[in-house]
């Protein structure tokens, strides 16, 4: 499958993604996992792109698409891709239709996870990740705490709250969605396709996506 996954950060599209990619092999592309992971190597990227993360603002357009350009041309995503993160302004939406027009694919569906804002808001203040970059799982203390009070269960690293997780940060990344990434919603329902879920629980989400799928 070929996806876009809309939604503002802690709607749970990073772990809808992963229960898709289990269903057809298509590979989560985290433009947030690729910049963490880029931050803490050390790279130029990690460089440019750690301010912004921190304050809770979008990273320059030209620096993700640079990233995404090649990411897509890489072998995995011949089987499918499921974009989480990524495209979260208009013109990242308008470089990333003409990239994938030049290299001829097409796009099965944008899906928009819909979740209140206080939900997020909650889910976000209570969340942890694995501060391992290859490994990145999402623990929540409340309603997902690891085995072992503090340490991944997958890879056995700490866990940490994201510098872009107290309570300040959020609060800006959720205006800075609103104002930047909400207006893509428009812009696939032109496009033909938008398809908009509303739901709390990964499983519900992942559900409707499958029978749009069919559809
Ligand atoms: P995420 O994990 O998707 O919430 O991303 C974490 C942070 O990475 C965001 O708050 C932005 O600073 C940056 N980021 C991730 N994806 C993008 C994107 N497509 N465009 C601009 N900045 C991004």
């Amino acid at each position: 499958m070929k996806l876009i996954l809309l939604g503002a950060p802690g709607a749970g599209k990073g772990t809808v993604a992963k229960q898709l990619t289990a269903i057809d092999g298509s590979v989560q592309i985290s433009t947030g996992d690729i910049l963490r992971g880029a931050v803490q190597a050390g790279t130029e990227l990690g460089k440019e792109a750690e301010g912004y993360m921190n304050r809770g603002d979008l990273v320059p357009d030209s620096l993700i698409m640079g990233i995404m350009e090649k990411r897509l041309q890489e072998p995995d995503c011949q089987s499918g891709f499921l974009l989480d993160g990524f495209p979260r302004t208009i013109p990242q939406a308008e470089a990333l239709k003409v990239i994938l027009n030049k290299l001829k694919i097409k796009l099965d569906m944008v899906a928009e996870i819909d979740v209140p804002r206080d939900v997020i808001f909650d889910r976000l203040c209570t969340r942890r990740t694995c501060e391992n970059s290859d490994c990145q799982a999402i623990y929540n203390i409340k309603s997902m705490a690891p085995k072992k009070e503090g340490i991944c269960d997958k890879c056995g690293s700490p866990i940490v709250q994201r510098a872009d997780e107290t309570q300040e940060a959020i609060g800006h990344r959720l205006d800075t969605y609103n104002e930047k990434t909400a207006p893509l919603t428009g812009f696939y329902k032109k496009e033909g396709l938008l398809k908009t879920i509303t739901g709390t629980s990964s499983e519900v989400v992942v559900s409707a996506i499958k029978a749009e799928l069919k559809k």
